[in-house]
């Protein structure tokens, strides 16, 4: 069972990947797989562009007595000479790195300061060549425990981003910067930069591999598609590569968006059901424990693949206050996330409806479903209801929506010709310098296509959050929409004071649902759970009795009062009304989506 978002250590990640859009700049495509040309145990060459570019970084993996040690990394600068550089210098780089610091040739220190303390060093060139050599060191770990995203430098093993690892120097963001590796003889190392790009764009790249890394390939149409995974999950390797790529290639066939090259690093996490992922330029660092189930990885990869055209592609976020567009920005995507994985055949009719009832459950039950838009804009950092709403009220808007179009132009336009047509809108703003944010091209596009003014729909569901429903044909007639009632949820005591103490159970309900299961306040929990508030779910925690003992006190968090919400049910008996496939627009999906068997209608 995926714990993605468990309480509270994956939670917080949870809470950062859905703010920042942890994939921010996914590979916009992927070839289809056609011919399989997996290409195991060859190393991905990084190609040698050779000191042509005015900024080249080389990266050496280090040995001394056959042990890897770390990394050289060597920074070649065309410049004026006599002129100044400034380098951002990354804070992590500062903890890993070697007590000979930065070594300059070329030119000089200003202030002497080998060991920056405001992340900045200045350099004076002497000649129109400086190069700038650091030492990364390696903790000589052979652990495999990456359980963050952050820089990991182990014994056989290392997996470092280039905002973490590289300095780079100010005020030349759009000049051509190129990166290479050079590995230990029988290492395999990677890296999602395959040639120059602007030097604002090199902190975007990831260096991963090591002597248990391996590359599987796919290459269609001239554009490839490279995974870097580690041995231990080579088992999951091929599936992997094989899901990765006909989703993104759903996904891309479905905005009209020319093939690209895509790479995909694999970094196994020591906690088997924790994952998470990562955008880069031109593809996606993912992090997977052994035990995370396919459904869920998918999931994560088709819903960050999707961000980027939602918002990225549609006009972008707004300069500021961009989680006020979050209803958009997350709402949409989770609602074209679940319609592509089932129409690309990766998802059953039955996984498209669970993902629908647990959205739904969230949003029914959340104790914040009717917050107005503001609030998700001041505290979606710092609490998980506030976060998750405009997932679910900006998906369950979207189908809304998409039916309101449908019926008001007699089904010629839907949402899905109103986002393409807004991207060709957000092209043409780009071109001509225009800013126009995703959230304020949409109703605009919107109205120009279907004569709807959504002024009114977003004033009273957006900004003032009112209960949205949805109607019993907005998902079309293969399912129904059903109202469960159920008791609230109470946990009987403060989940977030407890995380807050450190696990020391605080602010116990008297007669409440935890006290009557033998809980009691100042009881040393171990809490591992995914919130919720639905009182379906059995809660359980670890006490802890002292002496290294514990017992488990599990119950159902029921309080007084109910709640009731909407649920799909798939129709046991399919009109004929109901096509193969329970998706909303499915009529508008692409043909060219892979064919999947489809179940006989029952007349
Ligand atoms: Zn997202």
């Amino acid at each position: 069972m995926s714990r993605q978002n468990h309480f509270p250590a994956v939670a917080l990640i949870a809470l950062l990947v859905s703010t920042y859009g942890v994939v921010p700049t996914l590979a916009e495509s992927l070839a289809p797989v056609m011919g399989d040309q997996a290409n195991n145990d060859i190393a991905a060459s990084l190609p040698m562009l050779g000191r042509t570019y005015p900024i080249h970084y080389q990266i050496s993996t280090e040995r001394v007595a056959e042990r890897f040690t770390g990394l050289l990394v060597r920074l070649d600068l065309s410049v004026e000479p006599g002129s100044t550089t400034t380098l951002d210098v990354p804070d992590q780089l500062t903890s890993h790195l070697s007590a000979s610091g930065f070594v300059i040739d070329g030119g000089d220190w200003i202030g002497g300061g080998a060991v920056p303390k405001d992340d900045k060093l200045a350099l004076k060139a002497a000649s129109p060549h400086v190069t700038i050599t650091y030492h990364i060191l390696s903790d000589g770990s052979e652990d495999l425990n990456a359980d963050s995203q952050h820089m990991v430098l182990h014994a056989n093993w290392f997996s470092m981003r280039g905002d973490e690892s590289l300095v780079i120097p100010e005020g030349r963001g759009t000049a051509s910067a190129s990166v290479d590796v050079s590995e230990l003889p029988g290492w395999t190392v990677t890296s999602n930069l395959t040639g120059p790009v602007p030097l604002s764009q090199v902190g975007d790249s990831i260096f991963l591999g090591g002597s248990n890394y391996r590359v599987m390939s796919r290459t269609v149409s001239g554009a490839t598609f490279r995974l870097a995974y580690p041995t231990a999950l080579s088992n999951k390797a091929a599936a992997l590569l094989d899901a990765a790529s006909t989703i993104m290639t759903a996904e891309r066939r479905f905005w009209g968006t020319p093939a690209k090259p895509v790479y995909i690093g694999l970094i196994e996490l020591k906690d088997d059901a924790d994952f998470s992922g990562r955008g880069l330029q031109g593809g996606f660092s993912l992090y997977l424990g052994d035990a995370v189930e396919h459904k869920s990885w998918l999931r994560l990869i088709a819903h960050e693949n999707l961000h980027n055209w939602i918002s990225r592609s549609i006009g972008g976020f707004p300069a500021t206050d961009s989680n006020l567009e979050a209803w958009l920005n997350e709402g949409f995507t989770e609602a074209y996330t679940a319609r592509l994985l089932l129409s690309s055949g990766l998802w059953t009719e039955q996984d498209y409806i669970d993902d629908w009832n647990i959205s739904l459950a969230r949003y029914g039950t959340s104790p914040v479903k009717t917050a107005p838009n503001s609030r998700i804009l001041v505290d979606r950092q710092r609490d998980y209801d506030v976060n998750k709403l405009p997932y679910d009220r900006g998906r369950i808007l979207a189908v809304i929506l998409d039916q309101k179009f449908r019926t008001k132009t007699h089904g010629r336009v839907g949402l899905d010709d109103v986002l393409r047509a807004q991207m060709l809108d957000a092209k043409h703003n780009e071109k001509a310098a225009r800013v126009i944010s995703a959230d304020q091209l949409f109703p605009e596009v919107a109205k120009r296509l279907t004569g709807l003014d959504l002024t009114d729909d977003l004033g009273r569901f957006i900004d003032r959050g009112e209960s949205l429903s949805l109607g019993p044909d907005t998902l079309g007639a293969c399912v129904t929409v059903n109202i469960v009632t159920q008791p609230v949820f109470d946990r009987g005591f403060d989940l977030h004071a407890t995380f807050k103490a450190h696990g020391v159970l605080t602010g116990l309900e008297s007669g409440g649902p935890a006290e009557k299961a033998g809980l009691r306040e100042g009881d040393k929990l171990r809490i591992d759970e995914t919130p919720t508030n639905d009182s379906r779910v059995t809660l359980s925690y670890r006490v802890d009795d002292g002496d290294g003992q514990s017992h488990t006190v599990s119950y159902r968090p029921i309080g007084t009062g109910t709640v009731s919400f909407q649920q799909l049910a798939a129709r046991a008996i399919r009109p004929k009304t109901c096509s193969s496939n329970v998706a909303w627009g499915w009529k508008s999906a692409p043909a060219t989506l892979a064919k999947r068997p489809h179940r006989k209608e029952t007349p």
